[in-house]
């Protein structure tokens, strides 16, 4: 289980490994914290009381320090299985369920006549959609988007790049994404 990195503010800054929490945790950079421990790393004993060091590590921790302001205005970065997880593994022509080794990172408008590759002109499709649309458009094709691409929040973004997120986690960073987004369900 990763922990939740925020500034100080609560921005979601990244998903760091209990371990270097614990380092957060040592060198008293850490602001506040959210959520039960759910972690105990234990350390060497202490020679001054003969008891074992011990670090309980919270699933959200918010750093001390400058807020870095450019970080979090900047649209997250695509990248395939953020993509696949925004549209849920389900290809946007046929409507299909895949496993993401099966799916593509389709462009809407054809890269090859100027569409660009970001989170509006790209969209989830199986190999054989993605293969029957080839260089064409949507309409060209005669196929039709069943849902429509967006770019993620940060909020999303950090639970599009989580593994195994925790429930508090989830909680926190639900609470502010947009209720458009897919996440919702
Ligand atoms: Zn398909």
């Amino acid at each position: 289980m990763d922990v939740l990195q925020l500034d100080i503010s609560g921005r979601p800054q990244s998903w760091i490994t209990p371990r270097e929490a614990a380092v957060l945790y040592a060198s008293d950079s850490i602001a506040w914290t959210l959520g039960d421990a759910f972690h105990v790393l234990r350390g060497g004993m202490q020679r001054s009381t003969g008891l074992q060091s011990r670090i309980e590590v919270h699933p959200i921790v918010a750093v001390r320090g400058a807020i870095p302001t450019r970080a979090w205005r900047q649209a997250p970065t695509l990248a395939n299985p953020k993509l696949f997880a925004r549209d849920r593994g389900i290809c946007a022509y046929c409507g299909g369920h895949f496993h993401f080794d099966d799916l593509t990172r389709e462009h809407i408008v054809p890269v090859s006549r100027g569409g660009d590759d970001s989170w509006m002109n790209c969209i989830t499709a199986c190999r054989a959609c993605n293969g029957q649309k080839g260089n064409r458009l949507p309409e060209e094709a005669g196929m039709t988007l069943l849902y429509l691409p967006y770019v993620p929040s940060l909020h999303e973004d950090m639970i599009l790049r989580g593994r195994r997120i925790l429930s508090d986690q989830m909680e926190f960073l639900l609470a502010s994404v947009p209720r458009h987004s897919r996440l919702h369900g």
